[in-house]
């Protein structure tokens, strides 16, 4: 637990989310600013800074998170879907605490 990480700070209740799936290692809510009409974020509930911090104690973890994609995806009535994994701040990361994106179903389209 990072005190200064938004998604810590998620994954002990402290800040809300729209969440769609939890066990006792990983996270997985909507992005709040969706790029895509499903945009879910799949976060591990350790803190770990990016994909640069992970080595292979961390083997297991990543997975079981890659393997959550689709299978939440499926349940989010998605057929195929996009993964992004931002690393490192000239990688376009912003939120240092590991993260998998999950994006389908098409464009978001501006609310208007
Ligand atoms: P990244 O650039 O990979 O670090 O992406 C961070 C993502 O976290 C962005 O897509 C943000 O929209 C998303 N995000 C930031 N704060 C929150 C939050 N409180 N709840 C849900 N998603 C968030
Ligand atoms: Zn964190």
């Amino acid at each position: 637990m990072s005190s200064d990480c938004i998604f810590c700070k998620i994954v002990s209740g402290a800040i809300p989310s729209k969440k769609i799936y939890e066990d006792d290692d990983v996270i997985v809510f909507n992005d709040i600013n969706p790029s895509a009409k499903v945009h879910f974020l799949i976060v591990p509930k350790l803190h770990v800074e990016s994909l640069l911090n992970c080595d292979s104690q961390h083997q297991a973890l990543l997975g079981r998170m890659l393997l959550l994609a689709p299978k939440i995806a499926k349940e989010q009535g998605l057929a195929g879907f996009k993964t992004l994994i931002n690393t490192g701040r000239e990688g376009g990361q912003e939120v240092f605490h590991l993260h998998v994106h999950v994006l389908g179903g098409g464009e978001k389209t501006p609310k208007t």
